[in-house]
């Protein structure tokens, strides 16, 4: 048989969330290490059969992990912070990534452009490293003696060191003439596991825009792995985006393959011919790993036939785009979805069987189909067909409204509503308000589901969401805040909540993907034109405003974040579809302001999450969601007031694009910097208003009125108090009320406090 199908990697946390369930119940203390052992075993061996018996050549090891596969890494070279040594086994391990008692965890953060986290790896000059192999070894053996030879999953030297901090200051990458030689030593091991070991060595960072320095590093680091011993089969493997530069390099040493995104970097196909003109094998992701689409075997087949004029078949290797980590289990359990949209679907079990038919169809050629085999091929075009012209997909009105909606500026300059506003609003300085969400408290998480599941009745439900908006509010007033917020109770997420109202999205039952550690999300999915059918806020808010004579703030999340915390169908732009979800937004703003609101909050939590990974791309991204936003916000009066809130704390490079965004007032986060990140909207000119968070809210520790004093005075001396807002740095969701009542409280006396001393 021909080796021609490949998995780059295969989700672990189980398709009933089997491991999640295992770990918490581990870290509960009601069950044992061994207990999560056991879990581990059996669903690397379903995960191992799945793909055998979906007849896929190259599947992997070493995939696998109890937490997170860079923290593996770590473990692996012994790069373990001086907090940990005197720990050992799993203990070491989850203290590492969640902390202990006395220790805090290591930084966690995003994996590129997913919504997976890592752990950021600590090092120092003056750490000794040495190599740990038993956990890849065994994962290899284990896969052996069921009867599966896998490929043996590693994340490459570069890439880790790119990922890493140096907690002695200085660049990471001093380190690699001490790492290397751990990853030697580490191929030495794995060659004597086998007459022939293949290594799939991953290198995203390769796809980001890299420096001369660090691409200089690329030839002598896989030369030295390549020579290690003549065993071995290497493949480098980049995924997200293409590798352009990475690829020039890597043709000119002696590793084995190269595995390439052609779907998120289709600037790919421009190094087939020096791929072509080497001897390596190339490895061409074609099969999505980042979407729930079934596969478009026509669009594929095409990709490929391209791709073999160039590179000869028998080289080519036919591949997920990246692991199917990022795609949920499979669409088994998914018994409540529509049957016709369920058949435009693909999750990872499914795409196994995606990668092997167009392997068949693509080596043997279509008239050499048995008749299973051609009877798949068609059902694949059918379901494609009847997607293109589904009436569920396509509304014309969305369409045609999108088209012409040419209002991308909102009344009036800054300079003029600002004035208008604070009149209105009767506000001089340093307003204090929330960032909108209050304690999600075990009482309205069972009232929501309670309501979905028809065991109270819409009344019932209604009254206890106006209860709790009740008593946000009387907490508010005692508290003499001055903007207040209705609390975000009937919001289990801020996605998904506006996802139900809009027509287009779908759901799932079971569609987790892992975000970090045990924690996984669901997100929603955008399959057709997106409209709103009606209000989604406007009740909920209105009745908040009228139980307070003080402003209520309106709540929406924007456009570029539901769209970035959503699967995204693949028929159109992203662009576009980002646009239909901002017309309709624009719609609730206009609704809103009518029901007498007079601020309204567009969250964009995930705006700079969105940002492409190369600076080429960057302009066209930020051209159309700035435009979105605008969008949604364009119905707005002179006199709404428009905030919006983001929650990351780097705005070097975006202060410009945020201006642009042209909201009145943004709140960011701040609070563990001072006033440090604040320096860069003074440095700018940045014009409107700004609330920098005074305390992180993500820790349960009560900040005291004398250090937000001191955080408030740090702020002043970057920005007058005629521009600034007091507020934490965001939503009060996670906190518990014992915490949120006195961390609030101190933070309006500390206003009050430099407002005398004014
Ligand atoms: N309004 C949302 C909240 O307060 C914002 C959440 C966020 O920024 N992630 O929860
Ligand atoms: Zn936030």
């Amino acid at each position: 048989m021909l080796e021609n199908t490949y998995i780059v990697g295969f989700p672990r946390i189980g398709e009933q969330r089997e491991l999640k369930k295992v770990l918490e119940s581990y870290w509960a203390k009601n069950c044992s290490f061994d207990e999560v052992q056991k879990v581990a075993s059996e669903l690397k061996k379903r995960h191992w059969n799945y793909q055998k018996e979906a007849g896929i050549s190259y599947i992997s090891s070493n995939d696998f992990s109890f937490y997170d596969n860079v923290l593996d890494t770590a473990i692996m070279l012994n790069a373990i912070p001086k907090r940990f040594k005197n720990l050992r086994g799993e203990e070491l391990y989850f203290a590492m990534s969640r902390g202990n008692k006395s220790s805090v965890a290591m930084e966690m953060t995003k994996w590129f452009n997913t919504n997976y986290h890592y752990i950021v790896p600590e090092l120092s000059l003056e750490d000794e490293y040495k190599l740990n192999a038993s956990k890849i070894i065994n994962e290899y053996n284990e896969a052996k003696n069921l009867g599966i030879k896998t490929k043996i999953n590693l994340i490459g030297p570069i890439t880790f060191l790119a990922l890493a901090k140096r907690v002695d200051r200085g660049d990471t990458f001093e380190l690699l003439h001490k790492i290397l030689p751990i990853y030697i030593e580490l191929f030495y091991e794995l060659s004597k596991l086998d007459e022939v070991v293949t290594i799939q060595i991953d290198e995203p960072i390769f796809v980001k825009d890299n420096d001369a320095k660090i691409l200089s590093l690329i030839k002598p680091t896989y030369d030295a792995l390549s020579l290690t011993t003549n065993n071995i089969k290497l493949i480098v493997t980049t995924y997200f985006e293409h590798s352009t530069e990475a690829t020039k390099i890597l043709v000119n040493t002696p590793i084995w393959g190269l595995g390439l995104d052609f779907l998120y970097g289709s600037e790919n196909l421009a190094s087939l011919e020096l791929i072509a003109n080497s001897d390596k094998n190339l490895i061409a992701g074609v099969v999505d790993g980042r979407n729930i689409w079934k596969n478009n075997f026509e669009k594929s087949l095409d990709l490929l036939s391209k791709i073999s004029q160039k590179v000869e078949k028998d080289k080519i290797i036919i591949s997920s785009s990246c692991s199917l980590l990022h795609t949920p289990f499979t669409l088994k359990y998914e018994n409540k979805l529509d049957e016709k949209i369920k058949n435009w679907l693909s999750f990872a079990c499914e795409k196994l069987e995606e990668v092997s038919l167009l392997s068949k169809v693509f080596y043997k050629g279509i008239e050499n189909l048995d008749e299973k085999e051609l009877k798949e091929l068609n059902k694949n075009k059918d379901s494609n067909k009847s997607r293109k012209t589904s009436p569920l997909i396509h509304d014309k009105e969305v369409q045609n409204r999108v088209e012409n909606f040419k209002t991308f500026n909102r009344e009036g300059k800054y300079e003029e509503r600002i004035k208008i506003q604070k009149e209105a609003l009767k506000y001089d300085s340093l307003v204090t308000t929330t960032i909108g969400s209050f304690p999600q408290t075990s009482e309205i998480r069972k009232s929501r589901s309670d309501f979905k599941t028809n065991k109270i009745t819409k009344e019932e439900y209604t009254k206890s969401m106006k209860d709790y908006i009740d008593e946000c509010i009387t907490f508010q007033e005692e508290c003499n805040l001055d903007v207040l917020v209705h609390g975000e109770p009937e919001r289990n997420d801020m996605v998904e909540y506006f996802g139900e109202q809009l027509k287009g999205y779908g759901f799932t039952l079971n569609g987790w993907v892992q975000s970090y550690g045990s924690r996984c999300v669901k997100p929603p999915f955008i399959y057709g034109d997106i409209s709103r059918p009606k209000p989604m806020t406007v009740d909920w808010i209105t009745y908040a405003q009228s139980k307070t004579k003080k402003i209520m703030k309106g709540m929406l999340t924007g456009p570029v974040t539901i769209l970035n915390w959503s699967f995204v169908r693949d028929d159109k732009p992203r662009d576009e579809v980002s646009k239909q979800i901002a017309i309709a937004l624009s719609d609730e703003v206009n609704d809103l302001q009518n029901a007498g609101i007079k601020i309204i909050q567009v969250d964009e939590a995930a705006f700079k999450e969105g940002y492409p990974l190369r600076k080429e791309k960057i302009k066209v991204y930020e051209d159309w969601s700035v435009r979105d936003f605008k969008i949604c916000v364009s119905s707005a009066k002179k006199e709404t007031q428009i905030h919006t809130h983001m929650c990351y704390s780097e705005f070097n490079d975006i202060i410009e694009t945020i201006e642009n965004m042209d909201a009145d007032v943004i709140s960011i986060e701040t609070a563990r910097s001072g006033n440090e990140l604040l320096k860069i909207f003074k440095k700018h000119g940045y014009k409107q208003e700004v609330g920098p968070g005074v305390y992180d809210i993500h820790s349960p520790r009560i900040p005291s009125v004398e250090e937000i004093v001191k955080q408030i005075k740090a702020l002043l001396e970057v920005l007058p108090k005629e521009q600034l807002w007091i507020n934490p740095d965001c939503g009060l969701k996670t906190r518990k009320w014992e915490e949120v009542i006195p961390s609030l409280k101190n933070m309006v006396k500390a206003v009050e406090i430099i407002k005398k001393e004014n």
